[in-house]
């Protein structure tokens, strides 16, 4: 790992570690909640889709007139993919199957991140890797029709304008072009930047004659039936059936689901434990400052003793002088560690700090106590 890596780890780990933990438990709070809101919107997509009729392409008009005729219909239909009669196709290049929709990518690949060490991980390149993915994409498509793969009577015309959903299309051609190294690709290596090691040519199609579903609102066009995207679905055209892709919502929303009760659990767990130790530091604090106060008193009460010990300055051994104003006699002791090295005012006046620490060992003060020889 660089020592970037090691930073940013480091820099994550205090974060979430912050407020014994209370920071990470509310992001697993918010992750929790963001999953829950993933897991209701699925599974109303779910409930959408199943409670969507599945008709025959023939039948749409008759579906429509039950429904009231103007009104759009969700519904699902399978059918084979045409160019509209009379209409137009593409013949993409490097394929010699005919297409209605044809799909052209350029993608720059780029080499995982290899310093002169052979570090593999780097924890930036998570971050910032997609960015240096470039896409350059041609998509051309004509008008199509869906017609009844059993008897090839009635179609459905499909709208494709403003559908954002992903399309079943095949892949056609597939080229990995090399790119060529250059002395100012080895000084990319060397300073462990990505550099490009090849470019990715593809052309993707929709197939005349392959079979769909198209799964959208349905209403009368001309003298045909029109299929648009409805944009709260995850499908629209769709290599699966309507009841595959009933199971792949199911599955998806019980994954969600559960996902849901870890991360909810995990957060509850987390905030209980920083919500005990915060409780247990105020304790600790109450009870550190009561017992400030008993030491406080207890040096009320040997003030008057306090010019004995200085005449007594003189019969100190060395090992029992306080190491501060090396005058007076040993009486106050650190707690925690426990270190008896200072006389009454010195350890006040260490305590009075803004971080007070032991002078002996440097660990935190929580309180001191008096120590008394008879
Ligand atoms: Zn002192
Ligand atoms: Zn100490």
């Amino acid at each position: 790992m660089s020592a970037r890596d090691r930073e940013t780890a480091v820099a994550l780990a205090r974060l979430a570690a912050a407020l014994d933990g209370a920071v990470l438990g509310l992001g697993t709070g918010a992750l929790a909640v963001a999953t829950w809101m993933k897991y209701l919107v699925t599974s109303g997509q779910l409930r959408r889709i199943a409670a969507a009729p599945a008709a025959a392409i023939p039948d749409l008009r008759y579906l429509l007139a039950e429904h009231g005729g103007d009104q759009p219909v969700l519904a699902a239909v399978r059918g084979q993919v045409r160019p509209v009669p009379l209409g137009t196709y593409i013949r993409p290049p490097g394929s010699r199957e005919l297409c209605v929709v044809a799909q052209h990518t350029q993608m720059c690949l780029f080499n995982e991140w290899r310093g002169i060490f052979g570090w593999t991980f780097d924890l930036h390149a998570l971050f910032f890797k997609s960015l240096k993915e470039q896409i350059i994409t041609s998509f051309r498509w004509v008008p199509f029709v869906l017609v009844d793969p059993e008897n090839m009577t009635g179609m459905a015309r499909v709208k494709l304008d403003g559908a954002t959903q992903p399309l079943p299309l095949t892949n056609v051609y597939h080229k990995l072009i090399p790119v060529e190294s250059t002395p100012y690709t080895l000084f990319q290596t060397i300073i462990g930047n990505g550099y490009p090691i090849a470019l990715l040519d593809e052309e993707k199609i929709l197939p005349v004659g392959k079979e769909i579903t198209a799964i959208g609102y349905c209403q009368p066009h001309k003298a045909s039936v029109e299929i648009s995207s409805c944009p709260d679905l995850p499908f629209f055209l769709s290599e699966l059936t309507k009841d595959e892709m009933e199971a792949e919502l199911s599955s998806r929303a019980r994954t969600l689901f559960w996902a849901t009760v870890v991360l909810g659990t995990m957060s509850i767990g987390l905030l209980g434990f920083a919500t005990y130790r915060r409780w247990q530091k105020i304790k600790e604090r109450r009870e550190a400052r009561q017992a400030q106060e008993v030491f406080r008193q207890s040096t009320d009460d040997v003030t008057d003793q306090a010019s004995d010990d200085e005449e007594e300055g003189g019969e100190i051994g060395d090992g029992q002088l306080c190491v501060i104003c090396l005058r007076k006699r040993r009486r106050a002791a650190f707690i925690p560690c426990g270190h008896l090295v200072c006389c009454c005012k010195c350890a006040m006046i260490v305590e009075r700090q803004f971080e007070p620490l032991c002078p002996m060992c440097r660990q935190d003060i929580r309180y001191m106590i008096r120590i008394y020889d008879n």
